[in-house]
């Protein structure tokens, strides 16, 4: 006979680690099915960090969910022990009109968020490995920093463990059919049955989800990190913040303090400047020229950091068309199928409060978090 499950996630990266966390924190009987091993670098939730901010210049909706995953976030550590959020405060510079100070402004305003406007001259005179130009500004916020991805994973798939939960890890889902009042789920091993599927599949959307009909782009995205001339210790997070910076082009870059010691430098990266890719043919390796056109714009903003070039790595990102998540039941399986995936580069800080709402959706079939922005029929011809 099939063993049998309340819920069956699928994908234990960023959001399913978290899912499989809350769902048997509440006592579901819950089987966890990953491709690849724990805490792998071949899907989105990798690299060593991950901005988080709460003045959120995508748009002021996601504020509230903000304020929730800071709340589990620090639960998170206390619970585990591990280190994951570091809130060295975050820098979001450009312009006075440009989408990244305008718009995270704008969020500060609505949901009275502590921050700090700075100009040009405070600025540099505040963190002086920046040189902004003359009509640059910040918005500052003290609460930003950075979240590291894998600890992240880790202590999720530790607590859903420690709670009861089945992880299989090289076992990927195969395909999945409705079956009596829940889904029938096939593996190379096994055959499985529960009352709930729930689907995390990062880049692999485009393949586990051709039903949602989202049309999905997968990107390459490349993070750099570089030994700073003159070493680390001006980019200490003690001394240093997150930042994003949108140029007059409106070219995005964002990077870190130099969270890993003396030795592994501070890491880079362009926002939203990717190659289209799928899982399988993205290319890995990273060329000389893409270190030289990231050198050379870090070089404009910090000019210390692109010192030695020391590595870099892939990563995926999932964009929706307007880059908003998709969070919701599936509208063609809405009795028993729970999607949480269209992250579109910016969702790692909202991690255990996806987790949460998973939960919610798989076990009650709603959430009083507000998710209206999530619901993927925007993005579908299917009617509401
Ligand atoms: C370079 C880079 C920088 C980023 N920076 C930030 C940032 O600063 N701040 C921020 O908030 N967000 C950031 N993000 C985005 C954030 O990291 C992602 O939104 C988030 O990690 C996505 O998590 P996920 O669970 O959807 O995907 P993943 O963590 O990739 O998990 C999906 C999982 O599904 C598994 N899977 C796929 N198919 C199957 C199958 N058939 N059976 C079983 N398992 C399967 C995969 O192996 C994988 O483990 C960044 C992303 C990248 C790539």
């Amino acid at each position: 006979m099939s063993p049998t499950y309340d819920v069956i996630v699928v994908g234990l990266g960023g959001m399913g680690s978290a899912a499989a966390h809350h769902l048997s924190a509440r006592g579901a009987r819950v089987l966890g099915l990953e491709k690849f091993g724990p805490v792998h670098n071949r899907g989105s939730s990798h690299g060593g960090s991950r901005i988080t901010r709460q003045s959120y210049f995508e748009d002021p909706a996601y504020v509230p969910l903000l304020l929730r995953a800071y709340e589990l976030y620090e639960r998170l550590e206390r619970d585990t022990g591990r280190d994951i959020a570091t809130l060295c405060g975050g820098l979001m510079l450009g312009r006075p009109d440009s989408r990244t100070v305008a718009g995270s402004l704008l969020s500060a305003e609505r949901w009275g968020l502590p921050h700090e406007m700075l100009d040009a001259t405070e600025i540099r005179r505040r963190f002086p490995t920046l040189t902004p130009g003359d009509g640059e500004v910040a918005l500052y916020e003290r609460r930003a920093g950075l979240l590291r991805p894998e600890n992240t994973v880790a202590a999720h798939l530790q607590l859903a463990t420690r709670a009861g939960a089945d992880l299989h890890f090289e076992e990927p889902l195969l395909r999945w059919e409705p079956y009596r009042d829940g889904v029938r789920v096939h593996t190379a091993e096994n055959t499985y049955t529960a009352g709930q599927l729930v689907i995390c599949p990062g880049a692999w959307a485009p393949r586990l989800l051709t039903d949602l009909d989202v049309p999905f782009t997968i990107e390459r995205q490349v993070m750099y990190w570089f030994q700073p001339e003159g070493g680390t210790g001006p980019f200490v997070p003690e001394n240093h913040p997150v930042y994003i910076w949108q140029d007059a082009d409106d070219v995005q870059i964002y990077g870190f303090p130099a969270i890993d010691g003396p030795e592994l430098g501070a890491k880079v990266a362009f926002f939203r400047r990717g190659t289209v890719c799928t899982p399988e043919t993205i290319e890995r390796t990273v060329h000389a020229h893409e270190v030289v056109a990231m050198a050379g714009q870090a070089a404009r903003l910090l000019p210390a950091l692109p010192g030695r070039f020391l590595k870099a790595a892939t990563c995926m990102y999932s964009n929706t068309p307007d880059e908003h998540f998709v969070i919701a039941r599936h509208p063609r399986h809405p009795e028993s199928v729970t999607v949480a995936c269209g992250f579109s580069g910016h969702g790692f800080k909202f991690v255990p409060v996806v987790g949460e709402i998973v939960a919610d959706l798989a076990l009650t079939g709603t959430t009083d978090h507000p998710i209206e922005l999530f619901d993927p029929r925007r993005l579908t011809a299917l009617s509401a």
